[in-house]
């Protein structure tokens, strides 16, 4: 064990604990039987692919409960084909807990997306936001055209969350679901800190059709 003693002032640290205490007493108030239910397995319908900002929790802001939601987050929810980590918790969740709905969740305000729109080198991270630039590249005609920097930054924003569910569809995981007659839809969000409110990017699919010709594998 580390001879260096934690500082008792670190209340932060302190207070998770006595967090997850307070919690479990309020599930076990509100029901005897929460974690006798969920210790026994998860079905959870929904595969939720979000970002890692600390003010967007999957369960908090839908209003779901743990075994509800299958997550994934990382630094401005991208999805990009190589990434074996979202690759394996897709087709875990598609292939084995066989989720209805897969969501890619974006939020205005997005510091990873910020940073895809300047050119300041902020590090390794660099690599991973050069994905968003790729999405401005895809859309450079009508972002271009936005001229108020604001305006120009939330629809980054949206459009990194819709080429991320397109990326979903893409997949021969996805696409093998649809082929074998599994009911699984795809859909693109985007995420309000300055109101709480989710936005439809209205983007959804649920079937080969909406592939482009392209990326569709046999
Ligand atoms: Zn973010």
């Amino acid at each position: 064990m580390c001879a260096k003693t934690i500082a008792t002032e670190d209340i932060t640290y302190d207070k998770l604990l006595q967090g997850n205490k307070d919690w479990v007493k309020d599930m076990l108030d509100a029901d005897i039987t929460f974690f006798d239910k969920l210790s026994a397995g998860q079905t959870p319908p929904i595969l939720w692919i979000g970002c890692s900002d600390s003010r967007v929790p999957a369960n908090q802001i839908t209003n779901t409960l743990p075994g509800d939601v299958f997550v994934h987050r990382n630094i401005a929810n991208v999805v990009v084909h190589t990434d074996m980590n979202m690759l394996s918790v897709l087709d875990y969740s598609v292939n084995v807990l066989k989720v209805k709905h897969v969501i890619v969740c974006g939020h205005y305000g997005c510091g990873g997306v910020k940073a895809a729109l300047g050119n300041k080198q902020v590090g390794v991270i660099d690599n991973w936001l050069r994905n968003i630039r790729d999405v401005y590249r895809i859309h450079d005609r009508e972002l271009d055209a936005l001229k108020d920097p604001e305006q120009k930054f939330d629809r980054l924003v949206e459009l990194n969350a819709i080429e991320g569910a397109a990326n979903i569809m893409n997949t021969s995981i996805i696409q093998n679901a649809w082929a074998s007659g599994q009911e699984v839809s795809v859909h693109g969000w985007v995420y309000s800190l300055k109101t709480g409110i989710i936005k439809d990017l209205k983007v959804s699919c649920n079937c080969i059709d909406d592939v482009a010709p392209m990326f569709k594998v046999g």
